[in-house]
């Protein structure tokens, strides 16, 4: 086939025939290659050893550990190119990692040990000529090698383990979250022994580190298809080993008569985050949204009326949000993020609110948040059944762009201490502050605008 690559990629291609070796393109640049997007991660197999290739490539970065060659790519957005010797695996006694890594004598030997069947192809460049041209793109001649069927299978749209799945996920059970990762991202579904195997293996992705699983539980969220993602994640049996709590809300009921609810809080969660989804990309504030209401199955009550309630679900919901960040090891600013959209999802849309009830809602959620948590009460609605909005939460939006035009405190203020002291003529002290004070709480009050000229009017008067 022609296809066209990267000229960048064609030279280091030439580089490693010129010098007797064997490369090929390999991973997911083949998929996307063979499903028409575009590549912005190439790796590349080579039967050269990591001191062959850099007697090739002085200049690239080493990876000791994997043996893999790292070259920056001239292209803007794309990942390093990643070049890694013939690899066969041996001997996973923790279901971790390989007890050795060992150089692989073939390319065959090499695909044997990736993951899925759509990840196992290898694009061979078979008319090496020394690129001179200086356009980024360069047309080629490729041969396709698919030792498992992994044609067959993008076209069936399918993630197969290659080879025999219980071995491959006991192997390395971070395989299970990259299963469910890349058919999230692909649209993929996921051939059936392959899931069985999951199903079977489950347990065994708590002896993964929790920065990894993190990373790909992360990416499915991320995903265009981060609901497909999650329902492959709970029927796979990884949400009670990852996210116990969530686990937990599923047919814990919540329909009270003369209430508005008609699912039960697990699957009120899921469709919440199918439809944020449509509205924020952000995987932390689609998590947020997923387990927004992970506190109601422990603050379940059910009177005698036949009322259910969830007193306090929110901030018992917080501190577990806080719980999962620590163990998945969330940043301090995801996990912040996380604690505080959860914390204050229940807030109040009531019209009778004054303003300052509002500004403390801004000054809780945080700023930076506020479109988030809006978001994620959009798909809260939808999720249970609302409509998308009401005139009393579009009322609430344009009142919260009205009281930021306020300052929140007195360093907001459009002049600052200097230009008290100048125009009264005083020295620094408590006296400037008061006087910032007075002036805020007339801003707050509505007396005049936070502008400057209208405040440095109000000092002269007040002189
Ligand atoms: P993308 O880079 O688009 O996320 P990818 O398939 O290239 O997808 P990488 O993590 O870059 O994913 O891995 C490159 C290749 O290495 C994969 O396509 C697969 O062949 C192999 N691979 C990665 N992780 C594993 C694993 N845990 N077990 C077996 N093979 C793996
Ligand atoms: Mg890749």
């Amino acid at each position: 086939m022609k296809l066209e690559i990267p000229t960048q990629v064609a030279k280091i291609l030439d580089k490693f025939e010129k010098a007797n070796y064997e490369i090929y393109i390999v991973g997911g640049a083949v998929r996307d290659i063979l499903m028409g997007k575009s590549v912005y991660d190439w790796d590349f197999t080579t039967n050269a050893t990591p001191d062959k290739m850099l007697k090739i490539f002085p200049d690239a970065f080493y990876d000791n550990v994997f043996g893999t060659i790292g070259i920056s790519s001239d292209i803007e957005g794309e990942r390093p190119y990643e070049i890694t010797t013939f690899r066969t695996e041996h001997g996973y006694s923790d279901a971790r990692r390989p007890d050795k890594v060992e150089w692989g004598k073939t390319l065959e030997e090499d695909l044997k040990r990736r993951d899925f069947t759509i990840n196992a192809l290898a694009l061979d460049i078979t008319d090496h000529r020394s690129p001179t041209t200086d356009h980024t793109l360069i047309t080629v001649e490729a041969k396709i090698i698919d030792l498992f069927n992994g044609q067959s299978d993008i076209k069936k749209r399918l993630i197969r383990a290659v080879g025999d799945p219980n071995e491959r996920f006991s192997e390395d059970a971070l395989r299970m979250m990259r299963a469910i990762r890349i058919a999230a991202e692909l649209g993929f579904t996921i051939e059936e022994k392959t899931f069985e195997a999951i199903n079977v293996n489950a347990t065994l992705i708590n002896k993964i580190s929790k920065e990894r699983v993190k990373d790909e539980l992360l990416k499915i969220l991320a995903s265009p298809n981060p609901y497909d993602g999650m329902l492959l994640f709970k029927n796979s049996l990884l949400m009670q080993e990852i996210l116990p709590e969530m686990e937990k809300t599923f047919g814990v009921e919540q329909k009270s008569p003369g209430r508005h609810h008609i699912y039960d809080v697990g699957t009120h969660s899921m469709l919440s985050l199918k439809y944020v989804a449509e509205k924020n990309k952000n995987p932390i504030v689609r998590l947020a949204t997923l387990i927004h209401d992970i506190a109601k199955p422990i603050t379940f009550k059910k009177l005698e009326t036949g009322t259910i309630t969830f007193y306090n679900h929110e901030i018992l919901g917080a501190i577990i949000a806080k719980r999962i960040a620590d163990r998945l090891r969330f940043s301090n600013k995801e996990k912040d993020k996380f604690y505080r959209l959860v914390r204050w999802h229940q807030f109040s849309v009531d019209e009778h609110q004054t303003d300052s009830a509002l500004r403390r809602f801004i000054r809780r959620v945080g700023l930076e948040n506020l479109a988030d948590i809006l978001d994620l009460r959009t798909g809260d609605r939808l999720g249970g059944g609302a409509r998308e909005t009401s005139w009393r939460l579009e009322e609430f939006k344009k009142r919260l762009i009205e009281v930021q035009k306020q300052p929140f405190t007195v360093h907001d203020l459009k002049i600052k201490g200097n230009d008290v002291m100048e125009i009264m003529g005083i020295p620094p002290g408590p006296k400037v502050g008061e006087i910032l004070q007075k002036l805020f709480d007339e801003v707050v009050e509505k007396k005049m605008d936070n502008e400057r000229s209208d405040l440095l009017k109000r000092l002269n008067e007040l002189k």
